[in-house]
């Protein structure tokens, strides 16, 4: 493997004008939300940084897809969640996007009819008393399951714990911890119609990124920092990290030592959960809903105690797409199938509510497997029960070297990305002071 000096793999002329190929301060591992965020901030306090992305694009896991459908298609991320506290909104209404409030319009079925009022309330109500379960084990710091608190729900236990686990934090109520979940903070969902993804990619055209560029072995053991890339070595005196946990886990990026051992126990305890879009373009208002409307139903049926079920965002930002999303231990279980098998079965659901008319609405469907995704390999992560602790401890830099950004390492609003946004301006001002 070469070592990258003047004249090496990584010549100046190809790298963007704000990038240092030579030997820079940092080393930024990936151009997601958190990497573009901290490589910018590392720049502007006048740090001179080397993005290096595996990928042949920016944005990792908020990516808006035109050619499938023809119209915008987020594979990743499509929410803006907590309007509040998220800074994509404000840059999508500064810089000509159209930016708007998630509506609530709702279709939800029992089988192929329309719930009754009664099934609603009594289906609000299960979810209400779960989310307060959870909800009073995370404020008393309990590191439990939600598996262990969460009442008996009867007939709407496999629904809740759908809409609640497996939708909500890509993992069913056996696999993330109360006290973890706690310290998630919630808003108002807004979108943007063009897609999160483009909105993203505009946002980050300022930064020069070294693309198809992968991280192979990073040795820290010495003076500053070398990581081995398939395209030559880098020398630098910081490295920050923003792969996703399922990445790190997966030892696809060799460290050398290795990590700590109360790093890599983080790691291994901030595991990725699974969920993927499968995406249905449908011929006229096929749910009876506006854009942006949910459709949803009770599940009856598991897998492994999991819940085989999904629920849709339609006609997502007026574009035709109906996104039909699973999650959790059926998510991961149905990537092991394939994509056709994912789409099979929400066909064969949708039928079980409308009927066989719903084979000649479909003019085309695609799912972007996240599971399988070598630079992902899962959607977003969260604390294993027992595992509160792992966020802090991955935030915490070795050696003052070796920096860890991303969604995971978000204080208040992990698996988001503007979470993971945050994480990177927060490691950028960190490795500054330190540096
Ligand atoms: C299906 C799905 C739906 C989601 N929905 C939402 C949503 O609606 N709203 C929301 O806010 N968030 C959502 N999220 C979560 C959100 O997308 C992530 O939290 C956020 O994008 C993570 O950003 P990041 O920078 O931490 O990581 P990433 O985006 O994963 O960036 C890491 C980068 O590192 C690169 N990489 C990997 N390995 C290497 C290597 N060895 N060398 C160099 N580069 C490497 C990757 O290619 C990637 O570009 C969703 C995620 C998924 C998968």
């Amino acid at each position: 493997m070469a070592t990258l000096g003047a004249g090496t793999l990584f010549p100046q002329a190809a790298i963007g004008r704000t990038a240092s190929a030579g030997n820079p301060d940092v080393v930024v591992v990936g151009a997601g939300a958190a990497g573009i965020s901290a490589a910018r901030e590392l720049r502007k306090r006048g740090l001179s940084v080397t993005v290096i992305e595996a990928d042949n694009r920016t944005g990792g896991r908020v990516f808006t897809d035109t050619s499938v459908f023809g119209v915008p298609y987020d594979t990743g991320a499509h929410w803006l969640h907590y309007r509040e506290a998220n800074p994509f909104v404000d840059y999508g209404l500064e810089n000509g996007f159209d930016m708007y409030r998630a509506p609530d319009d709702e279709r939800f079925h029992v089988g192929d009819r329309a719930a009754t009022t009664e099934e609603l309330q009594a289906f609000q109500a299960a979810k209400a008393a779960a989310v307060q379960a959870i909800s009073e084990a995370g404020r008393q710091n309990r590191d439990v399951s939600p598996a262990d608190v969460v009442p008996d729900l009867g007939d709407w236990s496999l629904t809740v714990n759908l809409h609640e686990g497996a939708y909500e934090m890509a993992k069913d109520f056996d696999r993330f911890s109360c006290a973890d979940w706690y310290t998630g903070e919630d808003g108002t969902d807004w979108y943007c119609r063009e897609g999160f993804g483009a909105l993203f990619a505009h946002s980050a055209r300022d930064v020069a990124v070294e693309l198809n560029t992968r991280a192979e072995t990073i040795r820290w053991g010495g003076q500053g920092v070398e990581i081995d890339t398939n395209r030559g070595s880098l020398r630098a005196r910081a490295v920050l990290i923003t792969v996703s946990m399922g990445v790190l886990a997966s030892n696809e990026i060799r460290f050398d030592p290795p990590l700590p051992d109360k790093k890599q126990e983080a790691v291994n305890v901030l595991t990725m959960g699974h969920y993927h879009h499968i995406a249905l373009h449908l011929k006229d208002n096929f749910f009876g809903v506006g854009e942006d409307g949910y459709f949803g139903y009770r599940i009856t049926e598991d897998s492994d105690s999991a819940p085989a079920g999904f629920v849709a965002l339609v006609n997502a930002g007026g574009h035709g797409i109906t996104y039909c999303d699973i999650g959790g231990e059926f998510a991961r279980e149905m990537s092991a199938g394939g994509v056709s098998d994912m789409h099979d079965f929400v066909i064969s659901d949708l039928k079980k509510a409308f009927g066989s008319s719903v084979e000649k609405a479909v003019i085309k469907s695609h799912t972007f497997d996240w599971t399988r995704h070598r630079l992902t390999q899962g959607a977003y992560a969260s604390a294993e029960p027992g595992g509160a602790w792992s966020r802090a401890e991955l935030r915490r830099p070795e050696a003052d070297r070796l920096w860890f950004a991303g969604e995971a390492t978000s204080i208040d609003d992990w698996a988001t990305v503007a979470g993971a946004h945050k994480s990177g301006l927060a490691a950028a001002a960190q490795i500054v002071e330190t540096i």
